[in-house]
């Protein structure tokens, strides 16, 4: 048996081939590191709880968003800076993520808006989910803000907590949308980054992909610090905003 072992340990050896020393390294962990989106340590979710006693005909929807409440709020804490190490040091420092003891959706009859987060509360416009039944995608913008909870710095851009609200909306929980009809479209002559939303989120996904997944994670993380993310633009791709932006409309034009 032994033997019938090692023989056979011997042939598999002597048959892989020696390393070729004209392959091009670009296998290393540095170059490599940008490819990999810096997850965060997986936090899990509270209570949900859906009220829907203003608007009771709202209770399928609600039941269907307490459902994407439960099942994206661990991603979502994983795709942003939540435990408090830094994305790419994995250092920790700073402030990391304070779990809410719950989350709650309140459904209204109507709004202003289609829905706002306050603290881990979400309150929801009912005559917006009647008129568009398949926005369960909101549902994960207003639970991005939920998980963002900066504290108060004037060095925070309002642009930047909505882009990247949208930003796990469009590009994370629902990228399908991307491949069709409903792709985000920039106008060149008239959008900037500083546009909040889609516009954003769009530059941001596309910053991400071709500098650095660590991008965003990384603006999320300054951002829980109260520091300014805007030098992260230059440290992690080379570009100011600006500049970055002006290469964006020039690639997508
Ligand atoms: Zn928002």
């Amino acid at each position: 048996m032994g033997l019938v072992h090692i023989a056979f340990l011997s042939t598999s050896f002597a048959d892989i081939p020696k390393a070729a020393p004209s392959l091009p390294q670009v296998f290393d962990a540095v170059s490599l590191k940008r490819y990999v989106y810096p997850l965060a340590n997986p936090i899990a979710c509270p209570k949900v709880t859906i009220d829907t006693r203003d608007f009771p005909s709202a209770k399928p929807w609600a039941e269907a968003a307490k459902s994407v409440v439960e099942n994206w709020f661990t991603p979502l804490t994983q795709l942003l800076a939540t435990d408090g190490y830094d994305p790419i040091t994995r250092v920790k420092s700073g402030s990391a993520f304070r779990v809410p003891k719950g989350i709650t959706l309140i459904f209204k009859p109507t709004l202003e808006v289609p829905a706002y987060c306050v603290g881990s509360t979400i309150t929801i416009n009912g005559a917006w989910i009647s008129a568009h039944p398949d926005d369960l995608g909101m549902v994960v913008h207003e639970l991005t803000h939920v998980i963002q909870q900066y504290p108060n710095s004037p060095t925070t851009p309002g642009w930047l907590v909505e882009g990247i609200a949208d930003y796990t909306r469009w590009w994370r929980y629902e990228p399908e949308l991307h491949a069709g009809a409903g792709r985000t479209k920039i106008n060149p002559a008239k959008s900037k980054y500083t546009d909040a939303y889609r516009t954003t989120a769009v530059w941001l996904a596309w910053a991400g992909r071709k500098y650095n997944y660590a991008l965003v994670p990384c603006l999320d993380k300054a951002m829980r610090d109260a520091r300014d993310p805007m030098p992260l633009f230059a440290k992690l791709t080379g570009k100011n905003a600006d500049d970055l932006w002006q290469e964006f409309v020039t690639e997508v034009k």
